[in-house]
């Protein structure tokens, strides 16, 4: 009866991953060096990008990636409220204000429907989220934010593998930031990526990424001692390791596969689960995408159910199941409401979304026996 816990996420590391980090170990250099510059030249051949910038997270590249968008105080960076905190608290990091718009409650991503008239005069930045890895419609995004001489900043924790209208994303567009958290697509451990086509950008994030170092400016600068870098603003240590880059190289190639097994495993729950009235399943949209579910996200029906989402969550957790809860409304959090006066009811269908969904297990080293086994148990609780 007492089986093994199957968490609702869990890494796919191979054995050439693991033979890489102890040749890394062995070979000296185990922080930035080598083999994050290999990762990073395998990066922009993927992404078919002139920048990009691996570092310790999503969360520090979007953090340099707003500092490098120079916003003013008061400057308006316009996001949803259905994403990790880390999207809004990195806003407020680099001195901007939070405007939120509301999902459209189908897809889960950002209404595009209310993104024009979200638009003030101190609007700098759009950052979509692409929610579980479904791109968001970017043509709208780009258009309006051309209109309107804006920046884009995609969110693309959840979408490395993902791909809108034929293009992958991060290979078009302006700025990207990707994350290598275990759980997400593929993973450094901790760690992350901004992908940019903008070279002022990349070269201000790499100076914010350490330390503010430049290693051009010496030649400007200097009087020909023996430093062979300037610093030229306080940066931050938000550099990625050699140990972390020897996971990525391998993950990388691996990632086509890990993406294929994902949308076979989402696939196979929304078959399942199609013809459940407790469920109300992930929608998608009618332009040509690749998903890349990141999450399998379907939200719960309690006037069926009779069970609210903590609830069920904690009866599969009683049944040896792992199940997420991606994500609390962000701006309900005490901070975003007391410093920017966001309240229940701002955003409805967010604020309904957010009280019913649930990650089920979903992640690339799933079993078709464990992913029976989680339905079969679900069954289980509502029969
Ligand atoms: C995971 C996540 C982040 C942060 O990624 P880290 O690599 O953990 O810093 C940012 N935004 C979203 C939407 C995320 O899911």
């Amino acid at each position: 009866m007492s089986e093994e816990f199957l968490p609702f996420s869990r890494p796919s590391i191979s054995q050439a991953a693991i033979d890489e980090v102890v040749a890394c170990l062995k070979s000296g250099w185990i922080a930035t060096g080598p083999r994050v510059n290999q990762f990073t030249e395998n990066l922009k051949r993927y992404f078919d990008a002139p920048h990009v910038l691996p570092l310790t997270s999503a969360t520090a590249g979007l953090h340099v990636a707003l500092l490098g968008m120079d916003l003013a105080p008061g400057d308006e960076v316009i996001t949803t409220p259905l994403t990790f905190v880390a999207t809004l608290n990195t806003i407020v990091l680099a001195g901007g204000k939070p405007v939120l718009i509301d999902i459209d409650p189908g897809t889960l991503n950002m209404d595009m429907n209310r993104l024009a008239d979200a638009v003030t005069d101190r609007t700098r930045v759009i950052m979509p989220v692409h929610f579980a890895g479904l791109p968001v419609d970017l043509d709208p995004v780009y258009e309006i934010a051309e209109q309107r001489g804006l920046r884009v900043l995609e969110d693309a924790a959840h979408a490395i593998g993902a791909e809108y209208k034929g293009k992958r994303i991060g290979s078009f567009g302006d700025t990207q930031v990707f994350s290598f958290h275990p759980n997400k697509n593929m993973t450094t451990g901790e760690g992350g990526c901004v992908v940019t086509r903008d070279q002022q950008l990349a070269m201000q994030i790499e100076r914010l990424r350490f330390h503010g170092i430049d290693r051009q400016a010496w030649n400007r600068y200097s009087k020909g001692g023996s430093q062979d870098y300037e610093v030229v603003l306080p940066g931050y240590k938000y550099n990625m390791m050699d140990i972390q880059a020897a996971i990525g190289i391998h993950q990388l190639q691996e990632l086509g596969g890990f993406i294929a097994r994902r949308n076979e495993l989402a696939n196979r729950y929304q078959e399942a689960l199609s013809d459940w009235p407790q469920w109300t399943l992930p929608k998608r949209p009618p332009y040509e995408h690749l998903h890349a579910w990141h999450i399998y996200t379907p939200l719960i029906n309690e006037e069926i159910t009779g069970m609210n989402r903590d609830e069920f969550m904690q009866a599969m957790k009683e049944k040896n199941i792992g199940t997420g809860l991606h994500y609390r409304a962000a701006h309900l959090y005490p901070y975003y409401r007391q410093a920017f006066g966001f309240n229940l009811g701002d955003f409805p269908h967010a604020e309904d979304v957010c009280e019913r969904i649930v990650s089920l297990p979903l992640f690339p080293g799933m079993t078709d026996a464990e992913h029976d086994k989680v339905l079969d148990v679900m069954y289980g609780i509502f029969n």
